[in-house]
């Protein structure tokens, strides 16, 4: 019977360095810095009697086995005895190779590790890892260290290749030891000496910890080729022709004359900001952050005015189709009084009105262009594109924004990028380096605030109860169906159900119903009726979580709260509170609710303020889903952490604009050891 299971893997074939390559590690300086994940701890060797008094501890052992058997029940694995003389060890393999079942045949000495547990037949380990050795071969004395590796790729290779690569480097210290000396960081070549050999006397909690001195010169090594980086990008940005848009003129000022409203101090000083960027002959690239309902959108329209004013073009994208069309309608209804052509433009437009939307927008005919990634299709052609508007900046991916960008002609325009989910601190200073940030920090006048209850699902007849009371004082509701992450199809059904059951639990109201699956004439017309006051009660799904502005709504009821994120409530619930009636906002949920569950609901119970939901949201969540892995700044340091190394990340922000303008050759000599085959870290 034969034992292995081959595996045919094409990677056999490849040839070291090319395994090698493809973990980036294509030279001797990326290999020394090709650091250990863990280390593991082999010095110490227990005998099998010792070893026994330590279940569920990961030992070491060393003995010849007595019997290595293929066993089929109660499913295939590989079974081996080893024994020392002072107790049986059984070790199980469930994944096996023909050449383990050599490895491991009977007679040969094993040097063993792995976690021992009391089984049903004695003492035994499943996949301990295995070493073939002679009798009295000596143990290490120092921590083993452990790296990342890819397939085909063996540690003692790894191990290998890394020492002969630190044969060959030049060790020189990227930083000058007074800089060194000033920051107390260690030098740069027993640092990353001791990471791969530690020796025997280490920290063993620092170094599995990462506050050693060792780790903290390589991370803020990194840190500072990151920041070098960032800046470099920016200055090169610097370089790039933008359109000159010098100042505001009559379309502004008549926008803001034909304003019902006056712009609340935080949207004139954020105004300010902006116009100062779009009067620099290079692109400005400004975040916009303010909390939903903050007002970004009238100064998104200034912003657009005042390219408009200059001779140029400016274009609005945002997320989604009901999204960019609120913002067409709102702003349209603004502008094209004032006599500017403003164009609409999504993938749900008929053929020939797309073509008529592009000719307008190639000959620039149309001014003002509104739309969703419809505007990024390589067709759109624009006659002189200065300002790019992208609303929901997260919700983009890099490319497409930068595709945006890319569609002035003879110039880059400029970039405005709105947001009402705040980005952290560190990410602001890492990732997203090279942006200007300016926030609206006040909300228009006369809001009054969303009173937030937590309701239990059992009490469901209470809250139709309590639709029923709200329509009949003449307001509106929400109502919102619970997000199935795993079917949009099953997310539709729910809410056609949920809108059957309401319907027929409040025949006296009128019920309406929106969802991503509607034909877009058919949402809109929805959605008008909604906000003429016709409907009273609109169920929906997830559709309206951005943009929609009914300022007579003031119920708004999230059924299966517990499912949404933090960021996605607080965008849902700011839906209402939008006019002067006091709103109440019901988080029904699906008891019992888990400790996070239980948290992040009492989080949007007791806290308005979308800054600190997203700083808790944070918190719960860590940065590397803040902006989803893919664009995380994290996903691009290897050994920092941007929240626990935080006071790294300010010590090399400092030293990187100190070390560009006094010595750019130290900057380039450490930014060509670290960015190595790495392309960049820029990712904006
Ligand atoms: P968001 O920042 O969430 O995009 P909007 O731009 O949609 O917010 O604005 C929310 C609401 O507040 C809109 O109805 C808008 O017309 C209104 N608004 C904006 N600025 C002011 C202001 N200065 N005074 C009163 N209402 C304002
Ligand atoms: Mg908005």
């Amino acid at each position: 019977m034969p034992a292995s299971r081959k595996k045919s893997s094409p990677q056999k074939s490849l040839r070291t360095s090319d395994k090698l390559a493809r973990l980036g590690l294509s030279t001797d300086m990326a290999l020394v810095l090709h650091l250990p994940i863990r280390y593991e701890d082999e010095t110490q060797l227990l005998t099998l009697q010792e070893a026994s008094m330590k279940p569920g501890l990961v030992v070491q052992v060393e003995g010849v086995v007595s019997d290595c058997d293929v066993q089929y029940r109660p499913r295939r694995q590989l079974v081996v005895k080893l024994s020392d003389g002072t107790g049986l060890l059984t070790m199980r393999f469930l994944n096996f190779y023909g050449s383990q079942v050599t490895q491991m045949a009977t007679g040969k000495r094993l040097r063993v590790r792995g976690e021992l547990r009391h089984g049903f037949f004695g003492d035994e380990m499943v996949h301990p890892a295995v070493k073939s050795i002679e009798a009295g071969a000596p143990l290490p004395d120092a921590l083993t260290p452990v790296y990342p590796s890819g397939e085909g790729l063996s540690q003692a290779l790894l191990r290998k290749a890394i020492a002969n690569a630190m044969t060959r480097i030049a060790w020189d210290d990227s930083l000058p030891d007074s800089v060194r000396e000033s920051l107390k960081l260690m030098p740069f070549e027993p640092a990353v000496r001791l990471l791969h050999n530690p020796p025997p006397d280490v920290d063993e909690y620092a170094l599995a910890e990462r506050t050693h001195p060792a780790w903290i010169r390589v991370k803020f090594d990194e840190l500072l080729a990151q920041q070098l980086s960032m800046k470099r990008a920016q200055a090169a940005r610097r370089q790039q022709g933008a359109p000159v848009l010098a100042q505001a003129g009559a379309l502004t000022a008549a926008l803001i004359n034909a304003l019902p409203f006056s712009l609340t101090g935080a949207q004139r000083r954020v105004l300010d900001e902006i116009r100062a960027d779009l009067k620099a002959s290079f692109p400005m690239q400004r975040l916009l952050q303010g909390d939903v309902g903050s007002g970004k959108t009238i100064v998104a329209a200034l912003a657009a005015a005042q390219a408009i004013d200059c001779g140029y073009q400016a274009a609005l994208m945002a997320p989604t189709e009901i999204l960019a069309e609120q913002h067409f309608r709102k702003i349209a209804a603004w502008m094209e009084p004032l006599g500017v052509t403003v164009a609409w433009l999504t993938g749900s437009l008929k053929k020939r009105e797309k073509e008529e939307a592009r000719a307008r927008i190639e000959s620039g005919d149309a001014r003002l262009i509104i739309g969703t990634h419809a505007l990024i299709q390589q067709d759109v052609e624009f006659a002189e594109l200065g300002l790019v508007i992208v609303d929901e900046q997260h919700r983009f991916g890099v490319a497409q924004r930068l595709t945006l960008r890319n569609k002035g002609v003879g110039s880059v325009p400029h970039q405005l990028m709105m947001s009402a989910t705040p980005i952290p601190r560190t990410l602001a200073m890492t990732y997203f380096a090279d942006l200007e940030v300016s926030v609206i920090n006040e909300l228009p006048p006369g809001r009054t605030p969303v009173v937030t209850r937590l309701v239990s699902q059992d009490r469901r007849d209470e809250v139709i109860e309590r639709v029923h009371a709200a329509a009949l004082e003449g307001r509106q509701v929400y109502w919102v169906c619970p997000l199935i992450e795993e079917s949009e199809a099953l997310q539709l059904q729910t809410a056609t159900e949920t809108y059957e059951l309401l319907s027929a639990a409040l025949p006296d109201l009128r019920v309406g119903l929106v969802h991503g699956r509607l034909k877009p004439a058919d949402k809109q017309q929805v959605m008008d009726a909604f906000v003429r006051g016709e409907l009273q009660l609109l169920v929906a799904t997830t559709v309206i979580e951005v943009g929609v502005d009914v300022p007579n709504a003031s119920l708004m009821v999230i059924e299966h709260a517990e499912r949404f994120g933090l960021s996605q409530l607080h965008q849902l619930r700011g839906r209402v509170g939008r006019g002067s009636a006091a709103s109440v906002c019901l988080l029904m949920y699906q008891g019992p609710l888990g400790p996070v569950a239980k948290e992040r609901l009492t989080i949007m119970r007791e806290t308005a303020d979308g800054f600190e939901i997203a700083r808790r949201d944070l918190e719960i969540r860590g940065p590397g889903e803040f902006l989803g892995a893919r664009q995380s700044g994290q996903a691009m340091l290897r050994f920092a952490d941007l929240e626990r190394d935080q006071w790294l990340v300010e010590k090399a922000r400092d030293l990187s604009q100190q070390l560009l303008t006094e010595a750019p050759d130290i900057a380039d000599t450490h930014l060509a050891r670290w960015l190595g085959a790495k392309e960049d870290y820029l990712r904006v």
